[in-house]
């Protein structure tokens, strides 16, 4: 029985992955500012607490882990990071968090993970939606669009460097739009899919749908059971280069909403608003997980819709 930490533990990734390594029989000790939302934890132990607070992280790791899961970050979908009122918080919040981590685990012996985000790449290499570059050599010279890609790629650098120099033993990914249920679906911090299905579902056959844009931004969504059998694999591996784990199914914004208002099979349209939508195109490049890791996703981005839908209905 491996003894494992969950950083985040009360989020979207985080409470899947505390299931996840509780169905596997390992001892999981659980940290988040709050409780998961919809459902109640299955973790052995769940800490309440500000990761920012030194003394807190200090206190956590007194007790050695096997592996660490360090998920906790302040953000949301391109309501809460792309409209630039939340960037200070952002960048402070996180920052800290991940500085408070790496000083914390310098001497430790436990395998660390860190989730990282395709918000790191370079805005120019994503401005054709139809051909985003988002292989991860393509990180360099960087200028990713938002304040939260900046702080990704300044942590990711963060775990490099105290591997380099104390010896960490990290594995770092680089989330493409993950989905699924039990994951924000209103208030501010949603992301496109679980915020699509909500206005499917709250509207009456003749409505409009208000999507963000013109609509024809792309993006690729990577259904959650897929993004934490990757994340299995990182982990079990000795890659210890920044990996993209991410579906390489692109969809615009406009056909995502199509699907969504086919799944619902009422008679309803897409009214294209301005909004903030962050880079016109962006799909997970899997060249580089398929050949270090033998992996990449088969889930249909439908089918991953499909039960997403149901369980936002059953929320509404
Ligand atoms: P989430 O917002 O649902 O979960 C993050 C959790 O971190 C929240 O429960 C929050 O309360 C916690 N947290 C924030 N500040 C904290 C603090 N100071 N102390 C303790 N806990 C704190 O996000 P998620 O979708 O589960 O994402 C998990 C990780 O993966 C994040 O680091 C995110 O940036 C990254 N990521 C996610 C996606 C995605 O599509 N979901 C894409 C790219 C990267």
């Amino acid at each position: 029985m491996k003894k494992i930490a969950v950083l985040g533990a009360g989020g979207f990734i985080g409470n899947h992955l505390v299931n996840k390594l509780k169905l596997e029989g390992n001892y999981v000790t659980a940290v988040d500012l709050k409780h998961p939302e919809f459902e109640q934890s299955k973790a052995d132990n769940f800490k309440i607490g500000d990761l920012r607070e030194k003394d807190f992280v200090q206190e956590l790791f007194v007790e050695p882990f096997d592996e660490v899961y360090q998920l906790a970050a302040d953000m949301g979908g391109a309501g809460y990071v792309f409209t630039g009122e939340h960037d200070a918080d952002i960048m402070h919040n996180s920052a800290q968090i991940n500085l408070n981590v790496v000083e914390t685990l310098k001497s430790s012996q436990a395998k660390i993970f860190y989730s990282s985000s395709a918000c790191i790449y370079p805005e120019e290499n994503q401005k054709d939606a139809l051909n985003p570059i988002c292989s991860e050599d393509s990180a360099f010279p960087a200028n990713p669009d938002s304040e939260y890609g900046w702080e990704k790629l300044f942590s990711e650098r963060l775990y490099l460097s105290y591997a380099r120099n104390y010896g960490l033993d990290i594995r770092i990914a680089r989330f493409h739009n993950i989905f699924g249920p039990n994951g924000t679906f209103q208030g501010g911090r949603e992301k496109a899919p679980a915020a699509i299905c909500r206005k499917v579902i709250l509207a009456k056959d003749g409505d409009s749908i208000e999507v963000w844009g013109s609509g024809a931004q792309t993006r690729s969504f990577l259904y959650i059971d897929e993004c934490l059998q990757a994340v299995e694999k990182l982990m079990n591996s000795d890659v210890r280069v920044p990996l993209n784990i991410g579906s390489s199914e692109m969809i615009s914004i406009n056909d995502l909403t199509r699907m969504v208002i086919q799944l619902s099979g009422k008679n309803l349209n897409i009214k294209n608003i301005d909004g903030p939508i962050g880079v016109n195109g962006r799909c997970s490049d899997n060249q580089l997980i398929a050949k270090l890791l033998s992996w990449q996703p088969n889930y249909p981005l439908q089918k991953g819709m499909e039960s997403l839908y149901s369980w936002v209905k059953s929320q509404v």
